[in-house]
């Protein structure tokens, strides 16, 4: 790889170029292809510009700031990924791999997103998470990690015990241990990650010196 820049007629091709990758093969997946009133449409042009190599996050910011001169010199390459990209990389280098398929995460994510928007029953919805427990990820009619001989069984856990529970939005499925366990003390993210707490139990059962620094911020929050 040479010191200089591509010019910005080359970036131009290379967008076109990935820009009709896009249309034929990513597109259908919900990849999305950054327009050119960012600077993302440099990111992508330049890594489709060096297919298959590794390139460092400041030589494309110097790619950008060759075209656009007021734009940062810390560009988030990384981005890319949340919107579908097959970025590789590690410490500050990145790379397009294979320009024709998304990213498997992201397609793992979409389907599951989708199957939980559009579950109408409780199957559909367990379908969507593997039949897996949201929170511990036990395997629904499979003995449980933590309690042997214990067979998980999914239920309905709630993510907000305090919000609407008529629709799906607001469940979870949860094995009968973490639902148990947790009860009515926890928010949950949509992944069956903690998120926050729901009721006074955790904060009672916590150290005092932690009990003081919550007193603390409430003191000051609410004072
Ligand atoms: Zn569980």
């Amino acid at each position: 790889m040479t010191d200089s820049l591509p010019t910005r007629a080359a970036l131009e091709q290379a967008y076109d170029d990935i820009a009709r990758i896009h249309r034929t093969h990513l597109a259908q997946h919900g990849v999305r292809l950054p327009d050119k009133n960012s600077y993302k449409w440099v990111w992508l042009a330049m890594l489709h510009y060096y297919e298959g190599e590794s390139v460092h996050k400041n030589r494309i910011s110097d790619a950008v700031r060759s075209i656009y001169p007021e734009a940062a010199r810390d560009q988030q390459v990384r981005h890319l990924k949340r919107d579908g990209w097959n970025i590789e990389g590690a410490r500050g280098y990145h790379s397009l791999s294979n320009p024709y398929q998304p990213s498997a995460d992201f397609v793992n994510e979409r389907a599951r997103r989708q199957g939980r928007l559009s579950a109408e029953t409780f199957d559909d919805l367990k379908t969507s998470f593997g039949n897996r427990c949201a929170t511990c990820g036990a395997v629904e009619g499979e003995p449980d990690p933590r309690y042997g001989a214990d067979l998980a069984q999914l239920q309905q856990g709630h993510q907000d015990p305090d919000a609407d529970s008529a629709s799906f939005s607001n469940i979870i499925p949860q094995c009968q241990f973490c639902n148990r366990t947790y009860l009515r003390d926890f928010v949950f993210d949509d992944r069956g990650r903690v998120r926050a707490v729901a009721d006074t139990g955790p904060v009672r059962r916590a150290r005092l010196s932690v009990q003081r620094k919550i007193w603390d911020y409430l003191r000051h929050k609410f004072e």
